[in-house]
């Protein structure tokens, strides 16, 4: 199918400057479009698109039937995604704050102030980004401060939206990401989904699974949340929990399955350790004995479960009979739900425990698998590792050897990778927000690719003291304006998408990339041009970072063995410089056998899941399972399943016992309802790109408010009318929408968070998960009422 999208002409890029980029010159169809293939712009699902461009725009889009992700299907968002390019009030000029007002400044002033903010006080100066990153401008980004300016200050929204995943795959396995793959949906017989909506978040992975039953398969989904949702509509059996309780049905599930001695004892003793949390909650805990483990599981009885949770016992008995089969395949998929959750390390890993506990892993079609809401959060940030713990390819700044390697690859002397981990996401903008002498140590915020006037969590707190505060300065670069851009100092204008190169690496740890198709308009540039260009201001100022051992500049790029000047935009198409980024970041991805194909690999393929080996008919081989004999290069012949990546060195994953615990937050006599914040099909994100395509706009227009039908008959509440909303952070005007698309049971809430004009992130708590520091977006205490007057300012 192809989504006509726009027809108006333009000039034609220069010739020159478009073979530079491109892989090879495609003769156009008879109507005048050039077709070339690109990963989507929007969610984690990862879909290849077929881009159609005449005269230098964007004009169609088609679903690419050559991808394995979605076999030519798309999404709303997808068919659309052209026209993301297209809004009519696209940044084009760089604009710094003067007496109160944004004003046109050249490119020049504006590298001469970035280079001069980070040059006086290179310690207070945080780079945040996000997983819309490119790989080749996440890796800049990471280099520029890690490398270069010798801190670790550098940090993306992944934080906001993974980090539980993360830190759940490294206490079960050792390393990062799932080992199943997109291709479990085609296998498995029972597919559950904890706390998730992928009809809405993730409908190509949905549609791919639901497609099995009017093919006449059978298959059976199980969906478990805290509110009804268009997910539900289609599942065999929905299980409706109170929040944060997710972890004592998971409990609940592991009880049953070791006092109905069905769990897999051949593949537990085989494979797996168990593991508790110690005294000081570090990431790997402390091992403990089978017995143990069982008998801190006993409490979970499923009458207790059902207490906890409301769930009732016959259903968790149901469920741990399924776990206990061995003739079925099981998959399971979450995403948001467990990871933006004060407990997100808990119940990630506790999932990973049933899957284990139960043998349901290593086939096709078994295995725990979490979904990235970003296109490249898995391969910006989790594999570059834009972090302030990370360095590329799950290295770490904590680790002598790991900083030694990363001082190797970038040739520059010992000691410049600094040890200090630098501040998570709520604490660099806590401090950001923070006067000097009170502990703000961080001036200077270098937002790419995001919006955390919008996204972060009680931006009130976070967010906008820093905009008040003297000496503190924040650049946005962005495509459209954003409450980031609207509160910042300096504004940069950026290219987008298919504006631009780039590489972005999906859920299923598929590494995609794509051309440069369009030009950006008016002076909009690619964000890894200016990280490199910031970079050479720098170097000439004499910023002692940004020379490498030998004195060179510390983004050399070459061509035919002389150096390009790609920091002059006049010669930054001359060569390919997210290739040279690319290959020289692959060095890293071997350490922990995340190996990358060479950047030629990724431009003939619809991308290739890592680990990618060579064979020895020199064809590189990418991995569907990993952990898996005859799928992944590195299980040894004999082994069956090998965790080799295992922090205990023995090749065993580690089944967790995490408690029940209340959570940070919950109702009260005061504010006597749940809140639960989350997303829509239509819009993506903080809705910049998604309300500029006027048919998405329309079909979704604003922020409201979902409640249940008996509570609104209480509160007087009519469909449609807007109520009131608040929680002990602040208060929101929203319309009431009651039976609408999602049903929140009694007592709950439900606000989307894409309006920038409802910003419900107003209301939310920054409450934080202790191993991966992410927010609980998901939870906290709100009272709704119609609608009152505000009080006079
Ligand atoms: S599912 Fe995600 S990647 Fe696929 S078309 Fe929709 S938004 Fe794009």
């Amino acid at each position: 199918m192809v989504a006509a999208i726009a027809a108006a002409d333009e000039l034609a890029r220069p010739a020159k400057r478009r073979l530079a980029v491109a892989a090879e010159e495609k003769a156009p169809t008879p109507d005048g479009v050039r077709w070339d293939k690109a990963p989507c712009r929007f969610c984690g699902t990862g879909c290849h698109v077929q881009v159609g461009t005449r005269n230098g725009r964007v004009v169609a889009i088609a679903g690419d039937r050559k991808a394995e992700v979605n076999k030519g299907l798309l999404c709303v968002k997808g068919y659309h995604v052209g026209l993301a390019l297209y809004g009519s009030d696209r940044l084009t000029k760089p604009l710094l704050r003067k007496n109160g007002k944004l004003e046109p400044i050249s490119w020049e002033q504006a590298l001469d102030i970035v280079a001069k903010r980070i040059a006086q006080n290179p310690a207070g100066f945080a780079f945040y980004g996000s997983g819309q990153w490119t790989i080749p401008e996440g890796y800049a980004a990471l280099k520029l401060v890690k490398g270069g300016l010798g801190t670790n200050q550098i940090e993306a929204n992944a934080r906001l939206c993974m980090s539980s995943a993360v830190t759940g795959f490294m206490a079960t396995y050792g390393v990062d990401e799932p080992a199943g793959c997109y291709d479990d949906l085609d296998r498995c017989d029972v597919l559950i989904t904890w706390g998730n909506n992928p009809a809405e978040m993730h409908p190509v992975l949905f549609s791919r699974f639901i497609d099995r039953r009017t093919r006449g398969e059978k298959v059976t989904l199980i969906e478990m949340g805290t509110r009804r949702t268009r997910t539900s509509q289609f599942a065999d059996k929905s299980l409706t929990f109170k929040p944060h309780t997710d972890l004592a049905i998971a409990n609940g599930i592991a009880h049953l399955l070791l006092t109905n001695g069905t769990f897999d004892k051949d593949f537990v003793e085989k494979h797996c350790g168990f593991r508790g949390e110690d005294e000081k909650k570090t990431l790997y805990g402390k091992a403990i004995t089978f017995e143990e483990y069982k008998a801190r599981m006993a409490e979970y009885t499923p009458e207790k479960v059902e207490q906890i949770s409301g769930v009732p016992a016959k259903e968790i008995r149901a469920l741990a009979d399924l776990f206990g089969r061995r003739d079925i395949r099981i998959t399971s998929l979450w995403c948001m739900g467990f990871n933006q959750h004060t407990k997100g390390t808990a119940i990630n890993a506790l999932v990973h425990g049933i899957h284990l506990l139960s043998g349901h892993f290593g086939k096709p079609g078994d295995a725990p698998t979490s979904l990235t809401g970003q296109p490249s959060a898995c391969g910006t940030v989790r594999e570059v590792g834009t972090l302030c713990h990370l360095l590329p390819g799950g290295l770490a700044v904590a680790n002598a050897d790991d900083r030694k390697e990363a001082e190797h690859v970038w040739n520059v002397p010992p000691g410049r990778v600094s040890d200090k981990i630098g501040y998570h996401t709520v604490e660099m903008f806590r401090r950001f927000s923070t006067p000097k002498d009170k502990g703000g140590d961080i001036d200077t915020v270098w937002v790419q690719t995001t919006n955390p006037g919008q996204s972060l969590p009680n931006v009130h707190a976070l967010f906008e003291p820093s905009r008040k505060i003297e000496g503190k300065f924040l650049i946005a670069s962005d495509v459209y304006p954003t409450a980031t851009t609207r509160a910042a100092d300096l504004v940069l204008p950026s290219a987008l998408w298919v504006e631009k190169n780039g590489m972005f690496g999906n859920s299923e740890r598929r590494t995609q990339q794509w051309f440069k198709m369009v030009d950006p308009p008016g002076e909009a540039r690619a964000d890894v041009w200016q990280i490199i260009a910031v970079a050479r201001r720098l170097f000439e100022l004499g910023f002692a970072g940004m020379k490498d051992k030998d004195g060179q500049f510390l983004f050399r790029f070459t061509k035919d063995g002389k150096e390009v000047p790609v920091w002059d935009h006049r010669r930054f198409f001359e060569t390919n410089v997210d290739e040279a980024l690319f290959d020289e970041y692959r060095h890293f991805s071997t350490h922990h056998r995340k190996d990358l194909a060479p950047y030629s690999e990724y431009v003939k393929a619809r991308g290739l899941r890592w680990p990618v080996v060579k064979q020895p008919d020199g064809t590189w081989q990418e991995t569907k399972f990993r952990f898996s004999e005859g799928e992944d290069p590195y299980v040894q012949k004999g082994k069956g399943v090998q965790f080799y990546q295992s922090f205990t060195k023995d090749d065993r994953a580690q089944i967790w016992f995490h408690a029940y615990e209340p959570p940070p937050e919950g109702p009260d006599g005061d504010y006597p309802f749940w809140l639960c914040t989350g997303r829509v099909i239509e819009h993506w994100h903080t809705g910049t790109l998604t309300m500029r395509i006027p048919q998405l706009q329309r079909a979704m227009p604003e922020a409201y408010v979902e409640l249940h039908r008996a509570d609104a008959q209480r509160l007087g509440i009519h469909d449609g009318e807007v109520v009131t909303l608040e929680t002990r952070r602040g208060r929101l005007d929203l319309p009431a929408w009651i039976d609408g698309r999602g049903s929140p049971p009694e007592g709950s809430l439900f606000v989307p968070f894409f309006d920038e004009r409802l910003l419900v992130n107003e209301l939310t708590l920054e409450a934080h998960d202790p191993f991966s520091k992410q927010p609980d977006y998901k939870k906290c205490a709100a009272r709704v009422r119609k609608r009152v007057a505000r009080p006079t300012p």
